[in-house]
C-alpha cells in the first residue's frame, strides 16, 4: 500500500516533496495532518517570509531574536512590517528559514512553497542537508511544495509524496461546493438545472484539472449567465482547453468537423465503427478486451492528422495532442519527468484520444547510436511500458512518415492494435476528397465533372487536393466568374505532386509496408 503523507510525517521523515500544480491542495493536506498530530505548522514563502499557524488557523508572520528563539507576533495593522523599535527580525530569506528548521528544535512542520529557484544556491542546499540529516530526536518535518523546479540534488534528498488528481466524487464535490459558495455570496440569484447525466459530463470533463483549477473553470461558466447548466458544458471545455493548452506538453485539440469530412480510408473507418463504444461498461461485461491504439504510416499529406481528429469525432472523446518535441529539455532527467507527467495527465483525464504526431521524430534516435546520452532510448522505453501496462481508457493514435526511423519494438504484437499504411488516394477516394473540399467552400460537387478531377490528379495526396481547389478558386476570383473544372484542371497540371518528387521514397514505403502493414483504403 502506497504510504499516505501523514504517515510519512509520523515516520519522521524530515524531507518530503511534493511536486504539484495544486498548491492549495497540498497546503490543506499539511494543515489537516498538523492539526490531526498536534505538530505546530509553519510555512515560508519568498513573498510572505516564515508564518506559524496559530490556533484561530490564521497565519502570524514570524520574527527571529537571537537566531534560535522563534518569536511570533500578530502583524500590526495587516501588515508584515516589523513593529517600530523592536530587536526582532522578520524571517523572509529562505536561508534564515532554514536555519530555523535547523537550530530550532520543536517537532514542527515546515512548508517551503517554491523553494526551487533558491535550491540553486549553495547555502540552501546546505542547510537541507544539515536538516535532512538531523538526529531523530531533534527532527522536524520539511514538505517542499514546488510545481516542478526542484534541483535534481535536493529531488534526491527528499521523499516524493504524489497527491494525484482528484477522483471523479471529489470533482464532484467541487462543482458542488463552488455552486454553494457562489450562491451563498452572490447578491444575484445563482439557479442550477444541471440533470444527474449533466452533471456526470461535466465532471468528466473536468477531470485532468486541479481542485483549484476545477473550481475556477467551474465558477467561471456559473458567473457567464449566474447559472449553471448542461448549456454550460462546452464553455466548460474551452476553459480546460485554455487552461492545459499554457501548461505541460499536451495540447488539447479542438475537434470541428466528422468522420465523413475525410475521405477515403474505408478500410480504416469500419475498423474504428466496429471498435466504438469499446471502451464502454457493456463492452467489457460483454467481455471485450478495450481498443489500444493504432499507428498511421503513410505517406505525407494525406490526412493522417485529419484521421486522429476523425477518431476523436466519431467516438465522442476529447483528443489531447502530445507534443514529443516540447518534452525535451535541457536538464537531466527534466525531459523524463516530463513525459511521465504528461501520461500521468492524460491518465488523469480518461478516457482521451491520445495523439502522437510523427512519432518517429522524437523517437528516431531511439533506433540507432543516438548522440542525446540515451535520452530518447530511454523517453521511448517509458513510451513503450506505459502503452503496456496502463490500464485506462486512453486511445493511442500515433502517425509517422518514416517507419525505418522507428525502434523495431514499436511494432511488435500487442502494442498497437492495427498498424495501417495511408497510401496515395485512390481514384475513388480522391473524388471523395475533392467533393468534400469543394462542400466545405460552398460548391455543389454535382456541378463538377469529378471522373475528370480524378483522372487528372493521379498521384495527388489530399492536401494537393485541396490546395489545388484554392488555387483554381483564385483563378475564377480574377478572371471575375464562377469556379469550373477547367480552373481546377489547370491549377493540378500546375503541381508537382510530392509523389513524383519522393517517388523513390515512396515506393520504399510501400514496399516496407505490403506485408507488415493493413491498408486504410
Ligand atoms: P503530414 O504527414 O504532412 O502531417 P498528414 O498525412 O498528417 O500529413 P494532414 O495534415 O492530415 O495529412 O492533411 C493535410 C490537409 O489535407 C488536411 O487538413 C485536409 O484539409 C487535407 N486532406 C488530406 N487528406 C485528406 C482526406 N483524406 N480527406 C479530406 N481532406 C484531406
Amino acid at each position: 500500500m502506497p504510504s499516505t503523507l501523514k504517515s510519512l510525517v509520523q515516520s519522521r521523515h524530515p524531507l518530503i516533496s511534493i511536486e504539484t500544480r495544486d498548491e492549495e491542495h497540498a497546503i490543506e493536506l499539511v494543515r489537516e495532518i498538523a492539526k490531526e498530530l498536534s505538530r505546530p505548522l509553519f510555512e515560508w514563502s519568498m513573498t510572505a517570509g516564515m508564518r506559524q499557524l496559530d490556533k484561530k488557523g490564521t497565519w502570524q508572520s514570524v520574527a527571529m531574536q537571537t537566531g534560535k528563539t522563534l518569536k511570533v507576533f500578530t502583524p500590526i495593522a495587516g501588515s508584515d512590517e516589523e513593529p517600530e523599535g523592536s530587536k526582532t527580525k522578520l524571517i523572509k530569506k529562505a536561508v534564515d528559514a532554514l536555519t530555523v528548521v535547523v537550530e530550532v528544535s520543536n517537532s514542527a512542520m515546515y512548508v517551503f512553497k517554491d523553494l526551487g529557484p533558491h535550491a540553486k544556491d549553495a547555502h540552501v542546499q546546505r542547510l537541507l542537508r544539515d536538516a535532512a540529516s538531523l538526529p531523530e530526536t531533534r527532527r522536524s518535518t520539511v514538505i517542499l511544495v514546488d510545481s516542478g523546479s526542484l534541483p535534481d540534488d535536493v529531488r534526491q534528498l527528499a521523499v516524493p509524496y504524489d497527491i494525484g488528481w482528484p477522483s471523479l466524487e471529489e470533482l464532484e464535490q467541487v462543482v458542488k461546493q463552488t455552486f454553494s459558495r457562489i450562491r451563498k455570496d452572490s447578491l444575484q440569484e445563482i439557479t442550477s438545472t444541471l440533470t444527474r447525466r449533466e452533471m456526470d459530463h461535466l465532471v468528466q470533463t473536468l477531470r485532468g484539472l486541479t481542485r483549484t483549477e476545477a473550481e475556477r473553470v467551474v465558477a467561471s461558466v456559473i458567473f457567464q449567465d449566474f447559472s449553471l447548466s448542461g448549456e454550460d458544458l462546452p464553455a466548460v471545455l474551452d476553459a480546460k482547453r485554455s487552461l492545459l493548452g499554457s501548461a505541460g506538453s499536451l495540447e488539447s485539440i479542438a475537434i470541428d468537423f466528422t468522420i465523413e469530412d475525410v475521405g477515403g480510408f474505408e478500410n480504416l473507418k469500419a475498423w474504428l465503427r466496429q471498435r466504438r463504444g469499446g471502451f464502454s461498461k457493456k463492452a467489457r461485461e460483454f467481455g471485450l478486451v478495450p481498443p489500444r491504439g493504432i499507428l498511421m504510416l503513410g505517406v505525407p499529406g494525406c490526412g493522417k492528422s485529419l484521421c486522429a481528429k476523425a477518431v476523436a469525432a466519431d467516438w465522442g472523446m476529447p483528443l489531447l495532442r502530445l507534443d514529443p518535441g516540447v518534452l525535451y529539455n535541457k536538464f537531466i532527467g527534466e525531459s523524463e519527468r516530463q513525459m511521465r507527467d504528461a501520461l500521468a495527465q492524460a491518465e488523469a483525464m480518461a478516457p482521451v484520444i491520445l495523439w502522437i504526431d510523427e512519432i518517429e521524430k522524437a523517437f528516431a534516435s531511439a533506433s540507432g547510436g543516438s548522440a542525446d546520452g540515451g535520452l530518447s532510448k530511454r523517453m521511448f522505453g517509458s513510451l513503450l511500458s506505459w502503452m503496456q501496462d496502463h490500464r485506462h481508457p486512453i486511445f493511442l493514435v500515433a502517425t509517422a512518415n518514416d517507419i525505418s526511423a522507428l525502434p523495431p519494438e514499436l511494432m511488435r504484437k500487442g502494442r498497437f492494435d492495427e498498424v495501417f499504411f495511408v497510401d496515395l488516394p485512390t481514384s475513388e477516394a480522391r473524388m471523395n476528397i475533392l467533393s468534400i473540399h469543394l462542400v466545405r467552400r460552398e460548391r455543389d460537387p454535382a456541378q463538377f465533372d469529378l471522373v475528370q478531377l480524378a483522372e487528372a490528379s493521379n498521384g495527388f495526396n489530399g492536401a494537393e487536393l485541396e490546395q489545388a481547389i484554392l488555387g483554381a478558386m483564385y483563378g475564377a476570383y480574377q478572371e471575375g466568374c464562377q469556379l469550373e473544372d477547367r480552373h481546377i484542371v489547370e491549377e493540378m497540371s500546375k503541381t508537382r505532386p510530392l509523389s513524383v518528387l519522393m517517388s523513390e521514397r515512396i515506393t520504399e514505403l510501400r514496399d516496407w509496408a505490403c506485408d507488415r502493414c493493413v491498408s486504410a483504403d
